[in-house]
Parts: structure tokens; sequence; C-alpha cells
């Protein structure tokens, strides 16, 4: 993985888009030229051969308009074009009637095929290499007033220069298209180029959080808002999540030791007491043995706790059942009362008759740790008010109002995390684990519902637990 990384890989994303934008550019520039030749080519020669057969009708009529057309001359046009175009007139035979000045001592090559051809009475189209140039040739029959075919007259024109022209279009297009290509080459390389870019920035920062192991990095710079952009935006939400994560294992896992060290120490002083000789005094070896049952009972206590948390971190796995809330509030009152052992007071306030699907346990375990946690931060005289009010929203709302200490504003929002606990020395004293709220939050959300606390220090707090009906 990591090597990859960080050596170039040999087939890289902008080689493959640039390759392949460029072959298709490529392939469209060739198809068009291609196309655009043909067309030219063909446009050409036609020209040539619609003069030709113009010229050809000419002189035709010129012949057929003398008395004798095997003794003719050619018309004076045919002298006119006198470089570009080639004619002459032959008998049947073969034999030369007329040519034009621009032949010469030359005959213009008149094969056995387009001759019978032409004495059928049809005309036609030949090429002839001649000399290395390229001669288009019309040949055309001589008919005689009676209508028989007496002589064939051929106009010929040279197709070098239409040749030489394409060979300059082919030429242009080919060098057109090359630059082309290679300038698209270029450019496609530098956008790709450019639209990588934060691509690998992305891979650098991930392939760093690898090597270095820390999740505190970040991919930074500003990035549009497109799929790069989203990624590295996404990239950075998860490096956050899992940072997230990694810190709440490794206080959890700091938390829970730092929890066992005071209860394991209390154990082993005492253990270490009863050694030395304690065990023989009475007084000294009850008091011993009651501190180690007290920090064994706390140690239990947490591991239970963990282990609910366990569970509800795995997804609190509720069996639910209609329960009806007003019977399991006056459960509730009914220990709280004992609880309180009549240090505070605690009172049962308004309540609606509701019901709810649930898991009962959990719901009561989940009210009792408030109502606890409620007497246990009050003093003595304080009051502790439980409520249920069915609201017209659909939702009931269970209240446990205290009168005690209260939570300032800024701890409110962490007694819900694990381990917190406002005054540490003092809660432990109160045997809390820190762990109480966490657990009844996730069995509240567990039920789709949720868990608050609106609270005023010194004045008390009340927590609230609103369930769907
Ligand atoms: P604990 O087991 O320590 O009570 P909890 O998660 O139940 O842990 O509570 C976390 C902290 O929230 C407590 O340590 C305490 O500081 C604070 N707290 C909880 N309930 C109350 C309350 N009714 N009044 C004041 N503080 C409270």
């Amino acid at each position: 993985m990591l090597r990859r990384h960080s050596s170039p890989a040999p087939m890289t994303l902008r080689f493959r888009l640039t390759f392949w934008y460029t072959l298709l550019l490529a392939v469209v520039l060739l198809i068009f030229a291609l196309g655009f030749h043909a067309v030219v080519a063909r446009a050409l020669y036609n020209e040539v051969d619609e003069m030709l057969q113009s010229q050809a009708q000419q002189t035709v009529a010129f012949f057929e308009a003398t008395i004798d057309p095997t003794r003719g001359r050619l018309p004076i046009l045919t002298v006119v074009f006198a470089s570009q175009v080639f004619a002459q007139a032959t008998t049947v035979d073969g034999a030369v009637i007329d040519r034009s000045p621009s032949l010469g001592q030359q005959t213009l090559l008149l094969p056995d095929e387009m001759r019978q051809h032409n004495l059928q009475g049809e005309a036609g189209f030949y090429n002839w290499q001649s000399d290395g140039a390229t001669l288009r040739i019309f040949s055309t029959p001589v008919h005689s007033p009676q209508g028989a075919v007496v002589a064939t007259v051929q106009v010929a024109r040279s197709l070098d220069t239409i040749d030489a022209m394409l060979k300059v279009a082919r030429l242009a297009l080919l060098v057109g298209g090359g630059i082309a290509v290679a300038l698209a080459a270029l450019g496609g390389a530098l956008i790709s180029g450019a639209a990588l870019r934060p691509l690998n920035q992305i891979a650098d920062t991930a392939s760093r959080i690898v090597r270095a192991e820390d999740l505190d990095q970040r991919i930074d710079g500003a990035y549009p808002d497109d799929e790069v952009g989203q990624l590295a935006d996404t990239f950075n939400e998860m490096m956050g999540r899992l940072q997230n994560l990694f810190n709440t294992q490794q206080r959890l896992v700091a938390d829970v030791s730092h929890e066992l060290r005071t209860p394991l120490a209390t154990i082993q002083g005492n253990v270490d007491l009863l050694r030395r000789g304690a065990s023989s005094d009475p007084a000294m070896l009850g008091e011993s043995l009651e501190a180690i049952v007290q920090e064994v009972a706390r140690m239990s206590r947490l591991v239970r706790d963990l282990l609910l948390l366990a569970e509800a971190d795995a997804g609190v796995r509720l069996t639910l059942k209609p329960v009806e809330l007003d019977t399991l509030l006056l459960e509730v009152y009914r220990e709280a009362l004992l609880i309180a052992h009549g240090r505070v007071k605690v009172r049962l306030g308004h309540e609606d008759q509701a019901q709810v699907l649930g898991d009962a346990d959990r719901l009561k375990q989940l009210l009792l740790n408030l109502v606890s946690n409620a007497i246990a931060y009050t003093p003595t005289d304080g009051v502790v008010t439980i409520g249920l009010h069915r609201r017209p929203d659909g939702w009931v709302r269970v209240s446990v109002a205290d009168t005690g200490v209260g939570i300032a504003p800024e701890d409110q929002a962490r007694i819900f995390d694990r381990f917190w606990r406002v005054d540490r020395a003092r809660t432990r004293m109160a045997g809390g684990s820190g762990l109480g709220l966490s657990i009844a939050r996730s069995i509240a959300e567990a039920h789709g519902g949720s868990l608050s606390v609106d609270s005023e220090l010194g004045k008390g707090s009340t927590f609230e637990l609103l369930l769907p009906l």
C-alpha cells in the first residue's frame, strides 16, 4: 500500500487520460481529413470530366457539321486551350485525322476496348500514364449525316496540377493534424495534471497519516466545490471521526485503568496491613476487611457498568413490550424512598397515565440512575420530585427534579460523557463511576427518545426523559 503511494505508478491516471483523449482526437482528425480529401478530390476530378465532356461535344459538333468528317480539321477552340488541352480525331481504323498543336507528334492512346465502345456509339473516360504524367481522356464517336460512326474524337487534360494540389493538401492536413494532436496531448497533460493535483495531495496526506500514524493531519488548501473538493471534505470528516473514536478509545482505557487503580491500591494496602499482623487485632481486622469488601463492591459496580456500556455500544438490545410508565414510576418512587432513607424528601409530582413500547428493566434502570443521582447530589432536607406528563404532541416527558447542588452550564453537556464527574473526589466517595448518565442516555436513545438536563448551580437540576408514546 505504502509503496504504491510513494513511487509513481507506471500508468498514471494522468497519462491514461491524456493518452485516450489524444488518441480519440487523432482518430477524429484522421476521419475528418480522409473525408475532406475524398470530397475535394472528387469535386476537382468531376470538374475536369465536365470540362472534357463539354469540349468534346463542341469538337464533335464541329466535325459533324463538315461534309466528310474523316477529312476534317480540329476546330480553333482546341488551339485556344493549346497548352492544357490535348485533342485528336481518328478514323474508325485508328488513323489520326488531326491533332492539337499541344500534342506535337504524339498520339493519344485509344485502347481497343474504348474504340469498340465508341464504334457502338458510346462515349467514355479513361486514364493514361504517359511520360510520368497522368492524362484524363474522354473519347466520343463522330457520326455521319446518315448516322453511322465514321470517326472518334479524344479530348485530354493532364491531372498533374490536381494531383499536385491534392498532395499539398494531404501534406497540410498531415502536418496540421500532427501539430493539433501534439498540442492537444500537451494541453491534455497540463489540464489533467492540474485537475489531478488535489488528488495527489490527498493521497500524499493519506500516506503521511499512515507513515506517521498521525491522525491530526488534514487535507488543507482551498479546493473548488467540485468532486475533488467533496472528496477532500469527506476525507477530512472521516479523519475527524476516526480521531474522535481513537481518542475515546484511548481515554476509556486510561479512565478504566485509573478507576481500577484506586480500589486495587486500597485492597493491596489492607492486605499488607493484615500480613504485618493487623489480623491479630480484632478491631483492625474488621476495619481492613470492611475496606476490602467496599472496594471489591466498587470494582464490581464499575465492571458491571462497563459491561452495560459495551453492550450499549454494540447497540442496546431491547425486549420491546408495552410498558405502563406510571406503574413503573411508582416502583421507582418506592425504591427512591428506600435510597433516600429520609435524608431528602422524595415526592411524586404530576402523574399522567402513559403506555410506551420499551424495555421495562432498562427504563427502570435509567430512572433509578436519575433518582439516585438526584438524591446523592441533594443536601439533607432537599426535595426530589418525580413527574410524568403526557404531551399532546405524542411524547411522554418523565422528569426528575431536585433542589441539590446543581450543575454549572459548562458541565451540563459533559455529564453524559463516560467517566465524567463534576467533582471527582466527592462523587467517588458517593460511589459513582461516572458511567451512569452515559448509560442512561444510550438507553433513552435506543428507545427513540432523548435525555437532557436543565440545571442551575446551587439551586438544583431537572433531568428530562422524552419517550415516544
Ligand atoms: P456518577 O456515577 O458519578 O453519578 P453519572 O454519569 O451518573 O456518574 O453522573 C455524572 C456526573 O454528573 C456526576 O458525577 C455529577 O457530578 C453530575 N450529576 C449527575 N446528576 C446530578 C444531579 N442530580 N445534580 C448534580 N450533579 C449531578
